[in-house]
């Protein structure tokens, strides 16, 4: 049984909006990165002398390129529509952990600031100087959102607070405050390929373990090929895949699909990685640079296609931006995004979802599946929130909740949903995104976990549900943390395509 310094909330069998703890949370906050993790990104190291103009010049600078964020700023009404929405409120009852407050953290000081009746008569209209206070709350605070949406499909104006959090995190690295978990990982990323800081040669080295393992499992001969020139593939996935539980099951799983279907394929230790915290941060440059590696890849590869694996903002970032970013996909425009789009083949969608990839497949009768494997497991699955609210999946709205559904129900006898008002668009953040997957907010993500672990205990004692499918590295993380501190099994967390990899019939092509 997991233990605490806090205490983990009572499931209730029904969500109940709790009361609220003013300053619950002011003091959660994680640690700060160091002047040398700053530096690794270009960032200042620490706050200095005449920081706060220079911050309001960021911000004004956001403002003008950014004009999502001017009306984010203008446009609330104060409805309240979107107070208990959060599940970091819901889970913690700190008032400022409700959207709207948090959106007012930053708020306040655009008026201030960038309105006339801020600039004159700031008493009058809730407007503040930015000033060392206001900066802690804002670190406290914008690093209690997990950058999910669920708010902003239930704002009458769909105001992201994501995006504004953004915003706020990327104006507190341009004064030298960054979180110390994200801008660590983005360092890592640009010095050895991947989040964990797996080099090369340890990566080969674990690629071939797993293609012993599974060869004294199914006798097949299946490959986790890395840097093959000319393979048709180039997957991008998690290195969570590579080597924690339960993600590597998915790995073994994407590779048996491959090797079923007679399809090409490698990983690439440039590229080892597909996670982008630069989204996190909010900061383009980042975002860019990290996705850059793809594209080199690809084109030292030439590959013919470009699969993602099975991670939440890995997929947005793919989905949503990297076509206008490094031209994978119709938009970029210079040279080397030019030359990646001839070489890539315009017959699939590019980049693809590994969900997408066997969801057609099955479609095409190309892969075969003995379900009964599966029967062990009763299974639920849980969208990720940036899967859900930030991308979208095949030729049909709403495929990002279809496909992944019809995978499991093609390769299992049992499956349960979770209520309507936690899945699909409404789905729950597991309490880790967004750049908080930090033992230094061990908390927050236990707090922040509550509505997902109501509704999953719902099906578990309607159902008997004992495995919760995800197609996200960050759930699969997040959840085999805190799923103990609420009395489940940690082993209840999967992915999709470790319920693939246990039903697939290998040995046969179709
Ligand atoms: S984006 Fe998600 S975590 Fe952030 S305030 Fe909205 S509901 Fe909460
Ligand atoms: S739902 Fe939208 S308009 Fe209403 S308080 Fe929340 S952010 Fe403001």
């Amino acid at each position: 049984m997991a233990t605490a310094k806090f205490e983990t909330p009572a499931l209730k069998p029904y969500p109940v909006i709790p009361l609220v703890a003013a300053g619950a949370m002011a003091n959660t906050k994680p640690f700060v990165a160091s002047a040398a993790i700053q530096a690794n990104l270009g960032f200042p190291g620490e706050l200095s002398e005449g920081w706060e103009a220079r911050a309001i010049d960021k911000m004004g600078d956001l403002l003008g390129k950014y004009r999502s964020l001017r009306v984010y700023m203008d446009a609330c009404v104060h409805c309240g529509a979107c107070s208990d929405k959060c599940h970091y409120f819901l889970g913690t009852g700190d008032p400022k952990n409700m959207p709207v407050a948090r959106q007012d953290l930053m708020r306040a000081v655009y008026r201030r600031h960038f309105t006339f009746a801020g600039k004159h008569f700031p008493w009058l209209v809730g407007a503040v100087d930015l000033d060392k206070s206001v900066l802690d709350d804002w670190y406290s605070y914008y690093h209690q959102c997990s950058e999910c949406r669920r708010c902003s499909v239930f704002c009458p104006y769909g105001i992201d607070t994501a995006e504004i959090t953004m915003a706020a995190r990327e104006i507190m690295d341009s004064v030298g405050v960054g979180q110390k978990y994200a801008n660590e990982i983005i360092g890592k990323v640009h010095k050895i390929g991947n989040n964990l800081g797996l080099p090369g040669p340890a990566l080969r080295d674990t690629l071939e373990g797993l293609e012993e393992d599974v060869k004294a499992e199914t006798a097949a001969d299946v490959l986790y090929p890395l840097d093959v020139q000319g393979a048709e593939v180039l997957l991008i996935t998690p290195s969570a895949d590579f080597f924690a539980e339960p993600h590597v099951e998915s790995l073994i799983g994407y590779g048996k699909v491959f090797h079923a279907a007679g399809i090409s394929w490698t990983l690439s230790s440039k590229a080892s990685e597909a996670g982008n915290f630069g989204m996190f941060i909010g900061n383009y440059e980042q975002l860019r640079k990290i996705a850059m590696r793809i594209r080199e890849a690809a084109l030292d590869l030439g590959v013919k296609r470009i699969v993602v694996g099975e991670c939440g903002h890995a997929w947005r970032v793919a989905y949503s931006f990297w076509n206008t970013l490094v031209g994978i996909g119709a938009g970029g425009k210079d040279p080397f995004a030019i030359e990646l789009q001839q070489q890539l083949d315009p017959r699939y969608k590019q980049p693809m979802h590994i969900c997408e990839l066997t969801h057609d497949l099955i479609g095409r009768g190309a892969l075969r599946f003995d379900k009964e494997k599966n029967d062990h497991r009763i299974i639920t699955f849980h969208d990720s929130c940036n899967v859900a609210r930030g991308s979208r999946m095949g030729d049909l709205p709403g495929g990002q909740f279809t496909i992944p559904r019809d995978i499991i129900k093609a390769v299992a006898n049992r499956f349960h949903d979770m209520a309507p008002d936690g899945t699909h668009e409404a789905t729950f953040c597991c309490g880790g995104g967004g750049g908080l997957l930090t033992d230094d907010l061990m908390e927050l993500r236990v707090k922040g976990a509550l509505p997902r672990m109501e509704a999953l205990k719902q099906v578990a004692d309607q159902h008997g549900v004992n495995f919760m499918a995800t197609i996200c590295a960050i759930c699969k993380a997040q959840f085999s943390k805190v799923l103990p501190y609420y009395g489940f099994e940690m082993g209840l967390v999967g992915g999709v395509h470790q319920l693939v990899s246990t039903a697939i019939r290998l040995g046969e092509h179709h």
